[in-house]
């Protein structure tokens, strides 16, 4: 039996890793299982390249409780380790790593956006455990050890039995842990990290309709004719799914595999993606993923299933703030890269010249793929265009490379249904709705209903009325008209609609004039004049006596105050 000290200058470290990690604790199953699938892939390699010659079969790997004993286990079917091993990579690097990193992160400890995803590896086993036990044996000829250590840096190594090839980890699970030992917390920790990576992970056994079985039709003793029952057989539960649609090519991926990727990720949306944008890049950097363009609703804090960030197929976070530019974070899907550092902080991420790349290439991928829809079936994409509409004038908002792409395919759709792109528009009313400064002049109105009778009014007089009723509308205008040249947008209830009056064309009320100055007595003493003006000039062919209109200006400060600055 070898005895001896683990080389730390802290006396004891553990209690740090607990407190500091404090508000991620369940983080230990993840990187545990982690370790597992290294090991196992790590076999994997050296079997496929001849330097191992052992079988390498089908591993998997188990997560088992024992309520009883308080005891987790988590089993692999990897290399393994001899005890020469467990010296080096566990006694050795495994401890200086944890040193460095308290050394590093002393002082941020509190910080815990920091040190929220920092892998503690192995030793975040401590977070929950009173006692470790390490089984191990190596596919290497050599006999298994039993390494154990309770937290304080002394441990013991010791031969074991163990006959089989791979790693056990055994955690004593602490008093103030024993969460860890309910099946429905270690389920949820399964489904939240664990779903999708790639060696089988077996966490119990569950009962199933026996394949090789078909039941049989049988008649019963008045000659009724009913079903056998279903034989059932007891398989290994595997919580995982170890291929998930975004590690494969898109050439092998049809529309239904990617619709049932998206149920498999969010178990709760009932509603059907829009459609996909699969990524794939391996140089500069390298990720993979799916993004899904949902439907949206102008509700911009609906969100709540997210894009979930991953690494080698462990999940990591669903906050991909500084990752994914802001106005994407609306889609949803995966974005798998080794490449994103995530030991750093949120401000650091977006100063970093990596994930700078990616962002701009998800921005550019989004573009492409939006871009290519409306080019190839404009009336789906004219279809679609209410439910992808806030995304694409957000985009246009905030990044202005996506604004020359985006300016290509983003629609203006009419009162009557129709929808143009910017050009489309410009060409259609630039004959007929310039004011007297010779500024075009787009009208839109923001709500049918509430200003049917200045739409009629409008579209009357032959102008084209555009139904714009994003929340952030008023800011695209603004961005627009500081964009576009010698343009204005005019809601049709604003004072501005005057100016698009033909010069020739009189203004003639049907009201006398004694009628008109007593109308426009009473209107006056109860619309606020600073706010409101009132025109009595009859409305040609519609019928209404008189309009209110409120200034452009006045309104939009108004909704952008609502709505924020952003833009
Ligand atoms: P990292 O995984 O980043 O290397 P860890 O602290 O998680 O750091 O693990 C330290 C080392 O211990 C690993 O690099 C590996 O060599 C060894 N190890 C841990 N778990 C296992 C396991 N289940 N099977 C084989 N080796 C393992
Ligand atoms: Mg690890």
């Amino acid at each position: 039996m070898a005895k001896g000290n683990i080389n730390v200058s802290v006396e004891n470290i553990f209690p740090l890793i607990k407190k500091f990690l404090y508000s991620d604790h369940e983080i230990f199953l993840r990187e545990l299982i982690s370790n597992a699938t290294d090991a196992t892939l790590k076999l994997k390699h050296l079997t496929s390249i001849g330097e191992a010659t052992v079988e390498y079969g089908n591993p998997k790997i188990e997560i088992k409780i024992d309520k009883e004993g308080k005891k987790l286990h988590i089993i692999d079917q990897g290399l393994g380790m001899t005890g020469e091993e467990v010296e080096k990579y566990i006694n050795q690097i495994a401890f200086s790593g944890a040193e460095e990193f308290l050394d590093k992160y002393k002082d941020s400890g509190k910080d815990s956006g920091i040190i929220g995803h920092f892998g503690l590896g192995f030793y975040s086993a401590f977070m929950v455990a009173e006692k470790v036990d390490i089984i191990t044996k190596s596919f290497k000829d050599e006999p298994a050890v039993i390494w154990t250590c309770d937290g304080s840096p002394e441990f013991t190594l010791e031969p074991h039995d163990k006959t089989d090839r791979g790693t056990e980890i055994v955690l004593h699970i602490a008093e103030d842990s024993t969460e860890f030992l309910a099946e429905a917390r270690i389920n949820e920790l399964l489904s939240k990290y664990n779903k999708f990576m790639p060696i089988p992970i077996k966490f119990g056994t569950k009962e199933v309709n026996d394949p090789d079985h078909t039941p049989a039709t049988i008649k019963d003793a008045e000659g009724k004719e009913t079903k056998e029952p279903q034989k059932k057989i007891t398989v290994d539960n595997i919580i995982n799914n170890p291929n998930p649609a975004w590690t494969k090519q898109p050439a092998d991926l049809k529309d239904e595999d990617y619709k049932s990727f998206y149920r498999e990720l969010y178990p709760t949306q009932f509603e059907e993606p829009l459609f996909h944008i699969h990524l794939n890049v391996d140089y500069p950097f390298n990720l993979t993923g799916i993004l899904y363009f949902p439907k949206m609703t102008n509700d911009l804090n609906m969100q709540k299933d997210k894009i979930q960030l991953y690494q080698n197929q462990v999940y990591v976070t669903d906050n991909v703030e500084g990752i994914v530019p802001e106005f994407l974070t609306m889609l949803r899907g995966v974005i798998d890269s080794p490449d994103i550092p995530l030991n750093v902080s949120r401000s650091y991420l977006q100063a970093d010249g990596a994930v700078k790349k990616i962002s701009t290439y998800i921005t550019r991928k989004v573009a492409d793929k939006l871009k290519s829809l409306f080019n190839e079936n404009r009336e789906d994409f004219e279809a679609k265009w209410n439910d992808i509409k806030i995304v694409i004038e957000y985009g246009m908002l905030s990044e202005d490379k996506f604004f020359e792409k985006a300016d290509a395919f983003a629609l203006y759709p009419t009162v009557d249904g129709k929808y143009y792109t910017y050009d489309e528009l410009f060409n259609k009313v630039k004959a007929n709705q310039t004011d007297k400064d010779g500024k075009l002049v787009l009208l839109y109105a923001s709500n049918h209903d509430a200003q049917h009778s200045y739409i009629e009014a409008a579209t009357a007089k032959g102008y084209e009325v555009l139904l714009l009723d994003s929340p952030i509308i008023s800011h695209l205008m603004q961005k627009l008209e500081s964009t576009k040249e010698n343009i204005t947008f005019t809601r049709v209830d604003s004072d501005h609609v005057d100016n698009l009056i033909k010069k020739d064309e009189t203004k003639i009320s049907k009201l006398s004039e004694e009628q008109q100055k007593e109308l426009e007595d009473i209107l006056k003493e109860v619309i606020p004049a600073e706010k409101f003006s009132v025109q009595l000039e009859s409305m040609d062919s519609t019928a209404t006596p008189f309009m209110i209109t409120q200034p452009e200006f006045m309104r939009r400060m108004k909704e952008m105050q609502q709505t924020g600055g952003g833009g």
